[in-house]
C-alpha cells in the first residue's frame, strides 16, 4: 500500500462525508437503499452503504461495505521526549529504600525506566533523519564560521579606512565594508529560510486501506 493510496482514501472518506451532509443527493449512491455510513472508530474509519445485497436481507444495498481504513499511528516526538525525561530524571531510586519497597516494586520501576530508555533510543534516529538534523547543524556551523571570517574582513577594512587619506579610496573601502554587511544579512536570511519547522510526528504504524468490491 502506497502512502498516496492511503491518503487518498482518508481524503475520500472525509470529502464524501461532508458532501453527504451538505446535499441530499449525495446521501445515497445509485442502487443503494440506505444512506451512506461514515463510521469513525478508534484507529479506524469505515465507509459503508449499510447492508450488503449479498446478505440475507433482500432490501440490501448495492455496495454494502465499501472500505475500511486503518489509520496510521503516530508518536509525537517532543511529547514522548518530555515524558521519557520525566521518568528518567523524576524517578526516585527505590532500591535505596529497600526496607520500604518490595523487590517487585523496585523491579517494576527498573523495567519502566528501561522501556522508556529503549523507546527514546528507537525514535531518536528516525526523528533526526526525518528532519535532517545533521544537515541543519552543518548549515548553522558553516554560516557561523563564514560570519566570523566576514567580520574579520570588515575589521581590516575599517582599519584601512581610518588610515587612508585619499577620499576616493576611502569611499571604495566603505563600499566594500557595506557590501559585507549585506552578505552577512543575506546568509543569515538563507539560514532562517532553510531552517524549516521540525516535523514531530513519527509514524509508528503505517496506515492501510481495505476496499471491498
Ligand atoms: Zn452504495
Amino acid at each position: 500500500m502506497s502512502d498516496k493510496e492511503y491518503f487518498e482514501a482518508v481524503q475520500q472518506f472525509y470529502e464524501d462525508r461532508l458532501k453527504s451532509q451538505l446535499k441530499e443527493k449525495f446521501r445515497k449512491c445509485k442502487g443503494c437503499q440506505g444512506d451512506k455510513q461514515f463510521i469513525e472508530k478508534p484507529g479506524q474509519l469505515i465507509y459503508s452503504c449499510g447492508k450488503s445485497s449479498k446478505s440475507k436481507d433482500s432490501k440490501g444495498d448495492k455496495c454494502g461495505h465499501q472500505m475500511t481504513i486503518n489509520l496510521a499511528r503516530y508518536l509525537h516526538y517532543s511529547e514522548m521526549k518530555e515524558d521519557v525525561n520525566k521518568v528518567m530524571d523524576g524517578s526516585m531510586d527505590l532500591s535505596l529504600f529497600d526496607e520500604i519497597f518490595s523487590k517487585e516494586e523496585i523491579n517494576k520501576q527498573n523495567e519502566i525506566i528501561k522501556d522508556n530508555a529503549k523507546l527514546f533510543k528507537k525514535c531518536k534516529k528516525p526523528f533526526s533523519e526525518q528532519n535532517q538534523l545533521k544537515a541543519r547543524v552543518n548549515v548553522i556551523k558553516k554560516t557561523h564560521k563564514n560570519r566570523i571570517q566576514l567580520k574579520v574582513e570588515q575589521n581590516l577594512l575599517l582599519h584601512k579606512f581610518k588610515n587612508e587619506e585619499d577620499f576616493v579610496k576611502k569611499q571604495t573601502l566603505m563600499k566594500e565594508y557595506l557590501q559585507i554587511n549585506k552578505r552577512i544579512k543575506e546568509e543569515y536570511d538563507e539560514l532562517l529560510t532553510s531552517n524549516k519547522p521540525l516535523n514531530n510526528f513519527l509514524v509508528i504504524e503505517e496506515g492501510s486501506v481495505i476496499k471491498s468490491t
